[in-house]
C-alpha cells in the first residue's frame, strides 16, 4: 500500500465530502449570504479524546477553508458534572491539535435569552409545565410501536404555565418536581418529538453561573438556540443527533431569531478499535485507577496521546484520511499508528538505547588500565532528513548490547550474536563473540568479544559478510534511564460492543516498566516531550516532567500495511 499522506491537512484538501459539497452549494445559492460559521461544542465534563479530534478538524478546518468562523462553545448546561479546569484543558488541547479557539463562548451565557424564548413558547401555547415526575414522564412516552400518553397537565392555560414556570425559576420547587416541556405531539413517530423536556429543576451550583439558576435547559433546548444566537450557519454534529434534527428545526422555526436559521448536518463518529471514546467511561478509567490520570500515555485523550508522543500533524492527517461520511464504522487502531509512524519517521532523531543490557567486553580494544579508553564514532541522526546531520557516539572497550541480540545456542533463523559468530555494531565495528561468561546460576552475564579495527567503515576490507547489525551503548558513557512500554489498554478490539461494560476488557498488563535502560550520551540533548527513534526498537517520547523517562509511542513495524495485505 502507499504510505499514508501526512502532508498538513489543515491547509491541504480540495476535498469532496458531502458536507463541503453542501456548503459549496449553499454558497453558490447564497443561502446564508455566503457566510460559513461552525462551532465546536464540547461539554466541559472531561478532557477531549481522539474522537473529538475529528469534530475539531471538521469544525475548525471547514471554517478555515471557507474563510468562515468557528467558535469554541462550551455546552455547559449540566451543573453537576462540569468544571472550569476542563474548560482550560480543552482550550489547551485544541491549540495543541493546531487550531486557534479564540475567545470561547458559553451556552450558560445564553441562559437568560433561553428563558425568555421559553416564555415566548409558553405564550404561544407551545410549551407547558408538567407536574409528572421523571418516571411518569418516561412511562408515558410510549415506545417505537406504541403511542405516548398525554400528560394530565398538557392543557394548562398560558397564565398558569407562565406563573408556574416563573416559580420554577424562583426556586419554589424541589428537584424533579416539575419540568417544562414543549407541546408537540405524543403520537409522533420520532420519540424525540413526544413533548421533549426543555427545563429541569436542579438546585445545584454551576461552575460559571453560580447559584443564579435552579432550572437548567436540556441539550436540545439549548443547542440550536445557542447556534442561532451566535450566527452559526452549519451546525455539524455526529450521527446520533440525526433523530434530534426535527426538534432542532421545530424550536428554531417557532422563535423570533436574530438572523438566519442555522442548519444541522450529521456525520459519522470516529470509532477506533481497542479504544473507547466516551468521556464518562474515560473518567471511570481514571477514577478506578486503571490509568494514572487523564494524561496517562495509554489514554486516548488528546493529552494522553500528546504525552505518548503522537504528533498533532499525524492526528490531523489521520482524521482527514478517514474523512466525513454518513455511515458509522470503526477504523483499525493500526491505521492511526501508521500515520503516527510515518510522521515520526520523517522528523524523529535516531538514538541508541539498550533496554535489557548485556555487557560486552572487547578484549582486544586498547585499555590504559581502565575501561574508559574511547573513540568517537559518527552516527546519522535521521536518514530521512539530511539537515538533521550527524552526532558523535563514544565507543569503548565495554559496551551494552540488547540481551535479546545474543543466543548461546541459536536456532536456525537467529542471525544475531552467538558464540563464534560475527555481527556488525551499528556505526561501530564488526565484533566476534569468543567467550560467554555466566554466573553461578548459569545466566549469561557477560560476553568476551574481539573487534576488527579494519571494519570502521561498516564493511570488511576482505569482503566478508555479517548477517546482522545490532545497536549498542558504551558502558562508561551510558545514561541510565527508564522506559515504559505499552500494550493495548483494552484487549477487546470493540470494548463494550456486546452491551457489556467496556471496562471489562481493560488489559491488566498494558504497561511494562523497564528500569535500568542504557542510553547513549546524546540523549541528554532531547527535550521534554520530544520523540526519538531508538534504533531497531521503536519511537519513544521523553516524559514532560521526569528526566530520562521515555514512553513508547509506537513500534517500527507497520502492522497496518500487513492488515491491508491480508484483506
Ligand atoms: P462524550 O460521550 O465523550 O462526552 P460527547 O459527544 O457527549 O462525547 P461532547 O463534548 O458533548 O462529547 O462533544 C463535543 C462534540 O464532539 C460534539 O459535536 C460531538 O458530536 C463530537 N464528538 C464526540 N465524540 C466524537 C467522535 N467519537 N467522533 C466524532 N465526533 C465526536
Ligand atoms: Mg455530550
Amino acid at each position: 500500500m502507499s504510505e499514508p499522506d501526512v502532508s498538513d491537512a489543515t491547509s491541504e484538501h480540495e476535498s469532496t465530502d458531502f458536507i463541503r459539497e453542501l456548503i459549496r452549494q449553499d454558497n453558490a445559492q447564497g443561502t446564508f449570504g455566503g457566510r460559513v460559521q461552525t462551532r465546536f461544542p464540547p461539554e466541559p465534563n472531561g478532557y477531549l479524546h481522539i474522537g473529538h479530534a475529528k469534530a475539531i478538524v471538521t469544525d475548525f478546518g471547514i471554517a478555515q477553508e471557507f474563510d468562515g468562523v468557528c467558535k469554541l462553545r462550551f455546552d455547559d448546561t449540566n451543573p453537576e458534572t462540569e468544571d472550569a479546569s476542563y474548560v482550560a484543558g480543552i482550550e489547551e488541547d485544541i491549540r495543541w491539535l493546531g487550531f486557534e479557539p479564540g475567545d470561547a463562548v458559553y451556552a450558560s451565557d445564553y441562559f437568560e435569552q433561553l428563558y425568555k424564548w421559553a416564555e415566548h413558547l409558553i405564550t404561544e401555547g407551545l410549551a407547558y409545565v408538567d407536574d409528572q415526575n421523571a418516571e411518569e414522564i418516561s412511562d408515558n412516552r410510549g415506545g417505537f410501536t406504541t403511542p405516548g400518553v398525554n400528560s394530565p397537565w398538557r392543557d394548562r392555560g398560558v397564565e398558569e404555565n407562565l406563573d408556574l414556570f416563573r416559580r420554577m425559576r424562583a426556586g419554589e420547587f424541589g428537584d424533579g418536581e416539575r419540568v417544562l416541556r414543549a407541546r408537540i405531539d405524543m403520537n409522533h413517530e420520532n420519540m424525540q418529538m413526544r413533548d421533549p423536556v426543555m427545563y429541569r429543576i436542579r438546585h445545584a451550583h454551576h461552575y460559571r453561573t453560580g447559584d443564579a439558576w435552579c432550572i437548567y435547559p436540556t441539550y436540545d433546548w439549548a443547542h440550536g438556540q445557542s447556534d442561532a444566537i451566535e450566527g452559526v450557519t452549519h451546525s455539524l454534529c455526529t450521527l446520533e443527533f440525526d433523530s434530534h434534527r426535527p426538534l432542532y428545526d421545530w424550536y428554531l422555526e417557532r422563535l423570533p431569531l436574530p438572523g438566519d436559521q442555522p442548519r444541522q448536518t450529521e456525520f459519522a463518529r470516529l470509532n477506533i478499535t481497542h479504544i473507547i471514546t466516551s468521556k464518562r467511561k474515560l473518567r471511570q478509567l481514571v477514577e478506578d485507577g486503571h490509568v494514572d490520570g487523564w494524561d496517562d500515555p495509554r489514554m486516548p485523550t488528546l493529552r494522553g496521546v500528546r504525552r505518548r508522543g503522537y504528533p498533532p500533524k499525524a492526528l490531523r492527517a489521520f482524521v482527514n484520511h478517514v474523512g466525513l461520511g454518513r455511515v458509522n464504522g470503526t477504523v483499525e487502531v493500526e491505521m492511526l499508528e501508521s500515520f503516527v509512524r510515518t510522521e515520526l519517521n520523517a522528523v524523529a532523531l535516531r538514538r541508541m538505547a539498550v533496554l535489557n543490557p548485556l555487557k560486552v567486553v572487547l578484549t582486544n580494544y586498547p585499555a590504559n588500565g581502565d575501561a574508559s579508553e574511547s573513540e568517537m564514532r559518527s552516527a546519522v541522526n535521521n536518514p530521512e532528513d539530511e539537515s538533521a546531520g550527524n552526532r558523535e557516539v563514544p565507543f569503548s572497550r565495554e559496551l551494552w548490547i540488547e540481551h535479546d541480540d545474543f543466543m548461546e545456542d541459536p536456532p536456525k533463523k537467529f542471525f544475531r550474536l552467538a558464540p563464534g559468530r560475527e555481527v556488525r555494531l551499528r556505526s561501530g565495528y564488526f565484533i566476534t563473540c569468543n567467550d560467554v561468561i555466566k554466573d553461578d546460576a548459569g545466566n549469561v552475564v557477560e560476553l568476551h568479544c574481539t573487534y576488527d579495527p579494519a571494519t570502521a567503515g561498516g564493511q570488511a576490507p576482505d569482503g566478508r559478510k555479517v548477517k546482522a547489525t545490532i545497536h549498542w551503548v558504551s558502558a562508561a558513557h551510558a545514561i541510565d534511564g527508564q522506559v515504559m512500554k505499552y500494550g493495548r489498554l483494552f484487549t477487546d478490539p470493540h470494548p463494550g460492543a456486546d452491551g457489556e461494560d467496556p471496562l471489562a476488557s481493560v488489559n491488566p498488563d498494558s504497561r511494562t516498566i523497564i528500569n535500568g535502560a542504557k542510553f547513549e550520551p546524546a540523549m541528554a540533548d532531547i527535550e521534554p516531550g520530544q520523540v526519538v527513534q531508538f534504533e531497531r526498537l521503536g519511537y519513544f517520547a521523553a516524559d514532560t516532567e521526569t528526566p530520562n523517562l521515555f514512553h513508547e509511542t509506537v513500534g517500527l513495524r507497520d502492522e497496518w500495511a500487513r492488515i491491508q495485505k491480508r484483506k
